[in-house]
C-alpha cells in the first residue's frame, strides 16, 4: 500500500489533520480535528469512502503535545498498516520562501523569527512541528506556507511608502491565505482556463478575510501584507486603519502597545464594529441595525478593495469567493457585487476552500522532485 501523507494544521485551540494517500491523484483518506484545547477537547474523524463519523472528549488537561499524540495513536489503530511517509504543517509565515521547505531544526529556528509578525498563528504552527519531532523523530515534516503565493510580488505591491532604513529590515508586505489561493489557481487552471489566464480577484472570506488579484496562477497584489491585520475588515480583526490611529491610541489615549494589539486583533472588525459577534451568520440573523451596519461596513470596503484589484490587475474578468463567508453567506456576496455593478460585466464563482490539498500537492511535488 501506498504511504501517507498527513497534513496538520495547529492553531491556539485546536489541531487539524488529514491523510492522503501519497499516490499521484492523492486521494483525500480521512480528516479530522481536536478542538477544545485548553479548554473541553474533543476529538472528531471523518472517513471520506465511507461517510463515518467518530468523535470522542478528550481529557481537560489535553495539549498540543498530547493531542498530537492522541491523533497518531488513533492513526496508527485505524490506518489499517498504512505508514505515513510524510507529515506537512500549515505555517503562516514562510519569510521569502516561495514554495513548501522540509522542517530542520535551524529551518525552524529562522521560522521562529517570524513569530512577531503572526503572533496568533506561527507559535502554534511550529510548537506541532516539535511536538512531532518528539513524537516521530525519523518522520520527514515539511512546511507549507500561507506567505509563499505572493512570494513573487512586484515592488509595486511588496513595498510600503518607508524610507530604506526599515524597508531593508524586512518592514514589507507579505501577503497571506497564499495556501488557499493556491488551491484556487489549481481550480481556476484545471477547470475555468479562460478565467485562469484573465485578471482574477480572489476573495477569502472566512474570520480572516484578504484579496488576491492573480493571473496565470501568480499573485499580482494583495491586501494583507506584513501582518494578517491589514487589508479587510474580519471578523474580530481590524483591518487598514490609519496608522496615526494606533499612534494615538498609545500617545493620547494611554493604551500600552499590548493592549493595541489585542483591540486590533481581537475586540475589532465585525465584532468591534456590531457590539454583538464576530460570526457572519449570527449577523444576519440579528434584527439589530448595528449587525446590518457592520455587514454592510465589510461589504463596502471588499467591494472598494475589489475595485482597487481591478487596477493591480489593468481590468477585471472575475470574482472569486472562497472561505466560510465567500462560499455561503449570499447576502453578503450580493452586497458586494451590487456595489460592483459599475465595472463592465466580469464572471463571478464561488469555489470552496480546499488550504490542505494545497498542501498535499506542495509536498509531493517537492517529495518528487530529483535531490
Ligand atoms: P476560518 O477563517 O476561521 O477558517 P471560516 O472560513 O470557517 O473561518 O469562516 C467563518 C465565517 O463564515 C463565520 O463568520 C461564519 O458565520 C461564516 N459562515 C459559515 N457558514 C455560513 C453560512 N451558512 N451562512 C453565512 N455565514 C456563514
Amino acid at each position: 500500500m501506498n504511504p501517507a501523507l498527513l497534513t496538520l494544521n495547529a492553531g491556539s485551540s485546536s489541531l487539524k489533520f488529514r491523510l492522503f494517500g501519497l499516490s499521484p491523484d492523492l486521494p483525500y483518506i480521512l480528516g479530522g480535528k481536536v478542538t477544545g484545547l485548553g479548554g473541553q477537547p474533543e476529538f472528531q474523524v471523518h472517513w471520506q469512502e465511507t461517510s463515518r463519523d467518530e468523535s470522542q472528549a478528550l481529557p481537560a488537561n489535553t495539549g498540543i503535545d498530547e493531542a498530537l499524540a492522541f491523533v497518531l495513536g488513533w492513526l496508527d489503530r485505524a490506518a489499517q498498516g498504512r505508514r505515513i511517509g510524510a507529515a506537512a504543517h500549515r505555517i503562516v509565515h514562510g519569510g521569502g520562501r516561495d514554495r513548501a521547505a522540509e522542517l530542520l531544526p535551524e529551518t525552524v529556528d529562522d521560522l521562529a523569527a517570524y513569530i512577531p509578525l503572526a503572533p496568533q498563528h506561527q507559535p502554534h504552527n511550529l510548537a506541532a512541528v516539535r511536538a512531532l519531532w518528539r513524537a516521530h523523530p525519523r518522520l520527514r515534516q515539511f512546511g507549507c506556507f500561507d506567505t509563499a503565493f505572493h512570494a513573487h510580488l512586484g515592488p509595486l505591491a511588496a513595498r510600503m511608502a518607508l524610507p530604506d532604513s526599515v524597508t531593508d529590515k524586512g518592514v514589507r508586505r507579505y501577503g497571506y491565505h497564499g495556501l488557499s489561493y493556491a488551491w484556487i489557481a489549481d481550480c481556476l487552471r484545471r477547470d475555468h482556463p479562460g478565467l485562469f489566464a484573465g485578471r482574477v480577484a480572489a476573495a477569502h472570506l472566512g474570520n480572516g478575510a484578504s484579496l488576491c488579484a492573480m493571473r496565470n496562477g501568480q499573485s499580482v497584489d494583495t491586501t494583507m501584507s506584513l501582518t494578517a491585520l491589514d487589508g479587510l475588515p474580519m471578523g474580530t480583526r481590524s483591518g487598514a486603519i490609519d496608522p496615526g490611529a494606533i499612534l494615538h491610541m498609545q500617545k493620547t489615549l494611554g493604551l500600552t502597545a499590548d493592549a493595541v494589539e489585542r483591540l486590533l486583533y481581537e475586540d475589532s472588525g465585525l465584532k468591534g464594529l456590531s457590539g454583538i459577534s464576530n460570526d457572519v451568520r449570527t449577523l444576519l440573523a440579528s434584527p439589530d441595525p448595528r449587525a446590518r451596519f457592520a455587514l454592510e461596513y465589510f461589504a463596502h470596503k471588499t467591494a472598494q478593495a475589489i475595485a482597487g484589484m481591478a487596477v493591480s490587475l489593468g481590468g477585471l474578468d472575475g470574482v472569486v469567493f472562497t472561505g466560510g463567508i465567500g462560499e455561503n453567506a449570499e447576502p453578503v456576496r450580493r452586497m458586494i457585487l451590487d456595489r460592483l455593478a459599475f465595472l463592465p460585466p466580469f464572471e463571478v464563482l464561488v469555489l470552496p476552500a480546499n488550504e490542505e490539498r494545497a498542501m498535499a500537492a506542495e509536498v509531493a511535488a517537492v517529495l518528487a522532485a530529483p535531490a
